[in-house]
Parts: structure tokens; C-alpha cells; sequence
């Protein structure tokens, strides 16, 4: 926590799990090249079934054990009972991992599919952050959604849980994509107007080709804002062109979000590197001993 709320500027990564050795040697690669930056925090999704779930933990102990990084491990309630929940968080923090991100999960296969808890379960990442905290001296994120989670009924509606969620322990959240900052400055609006002031991290993912904006179309949950939309439509048959709009743009949304105080920028990198670090350069963010590290 101390890692985003002080007076510097800074940015986190997230990567999900390698699906084989070749995503694996990618993955390392991309974490690497990124441990100069000094991140604030590294964080790995939790898979959605066994094995995917043994490879983010692996991971993320690697992370802890053999890089200079801090390693936030996402832990989702997904067919797990409540004792074997226990389980990954004790092994979290046996491996030396202290901050977790508290997530309800989506029903497998199915993201929109009926969601039916484990018998032995939880129903809301609510409980699952109570869990966390009950075990350990953890410090715990939650996820948040600047145009609502896609199951809330309304913004209202979704805006309670998110406050609940924190109220119920969590330090902070993690927003989903967005395609406008004002999207999620209403967000930190509506919080703040419950009266909770936790810090929220906007989500931003480099838009570099057609396939990651289809991607943040995806993961937000609304179609791009027709801004967007007119800048990046010209250069969808010109890759370099697109790629360098992408930039900019994502620059741009950064540039807005630091400039309205946000405590930390959390970048979806897709396992990738390079546009993270050509973004986070051009903001500043790097800190100054960076240049020596990737020079020596
Ligand atoms: C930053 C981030 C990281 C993520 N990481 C992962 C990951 O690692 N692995 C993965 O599988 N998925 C991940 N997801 C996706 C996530 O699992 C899904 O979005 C999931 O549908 C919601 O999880 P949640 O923790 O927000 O759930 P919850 O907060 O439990 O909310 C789920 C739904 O229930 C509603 N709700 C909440 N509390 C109550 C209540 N008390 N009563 C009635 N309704 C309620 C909410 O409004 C929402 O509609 C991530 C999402 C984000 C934004």
C-alpha cells in the first residue's frame, strides 16, 4: 500500500499466467525487461482451473523469490470451499506474498453464465476480502468497473457493492478498462460521494493494434468511445500508423489521469513489455536510477 500512496507518480503491470514454455520464456522476458522501472507492484490473474491456477502461483512466487518486484497474487473464488481457499492464501503468504487481489471470479466457460457458488463457498468477493484479512496481515485490492460490473443492475447499485467491498477490509481497487478518464472519474466520483476515500488505480492497456483494442472492447464492457474510435479507424489497415496513434492516445488518457491526482497507473500489459515502457517513459514515471540498470 505504501507502494502507491506516496507523493511520486507511479505505475503497476499485470500478466496472467503462461500457457506453455514458449509464453513462459515471453512472460520472463516481459518481466525483466520491466523490473528496472521498478513497478510498484507486479500482480498475476488467478486461472481459471487447475492448472492455470498452479502456473499463477508459480509465478508468482518466482516473482517474490527470484526478482526485486513486488508481487500482488489475484485470487478469485471460483469453484474453491472456503478451506481450500485458505490453503492458496496461506501458501501465498508462505512464499512471502503480501498483497492480494480479491476477486469474486466469473462462472468457467461462461463469463455471463448463472454464477453458482461452491457449496462450501463464497458468493461476493465482499467475503473473500474478509477471508484474506482474517488470515494474515495482507494488503488487499479489489476489482472495480467504470461502466458498472457487466451482471449490476445499475451504476447505483454496482457503485454500493464496490464501497462494500472495501468497507469490508479491501486497501484499495483496480479499475477495469475504460476508453474516456472522465468514465473513470466518475467512478472515483461516486465512491467518494459514498464517503470512502481508498485509493482506485485506473486500468489502461497500450491500444497497439486492432487485435488489443477489439481486447479493451472486451474487457471493459462498453464499445470505444467514438473519440477513440475516429482517431484509431483510419490506421486499421496500417499497422505502424495504428500502433503510433495507440500510443499517443494511451499517453494522452495517462497524461489526464496523473494530472487528476490518481495514486498509480495499472497496465494491462498482455505479457508484452515494450509499449508499457515506451508509455511510462514518455510520462516519466521511470525512475532515474532505470537508466543505469538497463545500461549496466
Ligand atoms: C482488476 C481486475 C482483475 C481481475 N482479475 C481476475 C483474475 O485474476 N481472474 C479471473 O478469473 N477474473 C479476474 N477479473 C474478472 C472478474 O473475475 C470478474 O469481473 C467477475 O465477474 C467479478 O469479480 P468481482 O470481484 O468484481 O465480484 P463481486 O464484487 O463479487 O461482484 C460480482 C457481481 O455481484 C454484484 N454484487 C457484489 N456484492 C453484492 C452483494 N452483496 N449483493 C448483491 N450483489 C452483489 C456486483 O455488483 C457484481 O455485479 C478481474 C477483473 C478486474 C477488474
Amino acid at each position: 500500500m505504501e507502494r502507491i500512496s506516496g507523493t511520486r507518480s507511479v505505475f503497476s503491470v499485470e500478466f496472467f499466467p503462461p500457457r506453455d514454455a514458449e509464453d513462459e520464456v515471453r512472460l520472463w522476458r516481459a518481466i525483466r525487461d520491466l523490473e528496472p522501472l521498478d513497478p510498484a507492484f507486479v500482480s498475476i490473474t488467478y486461472g481459471a482451473g487447475g492448472s492455470s491456477r498452479d502456473r499463477t502461483i508459480r509465478t508468482t512466487a518466482r516473482v517474490a523469490q527470484e526478482t526485486t518486484l513486488v508481487p500482488m497474487a489475484h485470487l478469485t473464488a471460483v469453484n474453491h470451499s472456503v478451506a481450500e481457499l485458505r490453503h492458496v492464501i496461506g501458501w501465498y503468504a508462505a512464499v512471502g506474498v503480501r498483497n492480494i487481489l480479491a476477486i469474486r471470479g466469473d462462472p468457467p466457460g461462461d463469463p455471463m453464465g448463472e454464477w453458482i457458488p461452491h457449496p462450501d463457498g463464497v458468493t461476493y468477493a465482499a467475503e473473500l476480502v474478509r477471508l484474506v484479512r482474517e488470515l494474515g496481515d495482507f494488503c488487499v485490492g479489489v476489482a472495480a468497473f467504470p461502466y458498472g460490473h457487466p451482471r449490476s443492475v445499475d451504476l447505483d447499485t454496482d457503485t454500493d457493492h464496490l464501497v462494500g467491498k472495501l468497507r469490508a477490509g479491501a486497501d484499495f481497487a483496480v479499475a477495469q478498462l475504460f476508453f474516456e478518464a472522465e468514465d473513470f472519474l466518475r467512478l472515483r466520483d461516486r465512491v467518494a460521494a459514498r464517503g470512502c476515500q481508498a485509493p482506485i488505480l485506473p486500468g489502461v492497456m497500450p491500444l497497439t493494434t486492432v487485435r488489443t483494442l477489439r481486447k479493451a472492447v472486451e474487457l471493459s464492457g462498453a464499445p470505444a468511445s467514438p473519440a477513440l474510435a475516429a482517431r484509431l479507424e483510419p490506421f486499421a489497415d496500417d499497422p505502424a500508423a495504428f500502433r503510433a496513434v495507440g500510443i499517443d492516445l494511451v499517453t494522452e488518457l495517462c497524461q489526464r489521469l496523473l494530472a487528476e491526482g490518481v495514486p498509480a497507473l495499472h497496465f494491462y500489459t498482455l505479457n508484452r513489455s515494450t509499449a508499457t515502457k515506451e508509455v511510462v517513459g514518455r510520462l516519466g514515471l521511470v525512475p532515474d536510477r532505470a537508466g543505469e540498470l538497463t545500461a549496466s
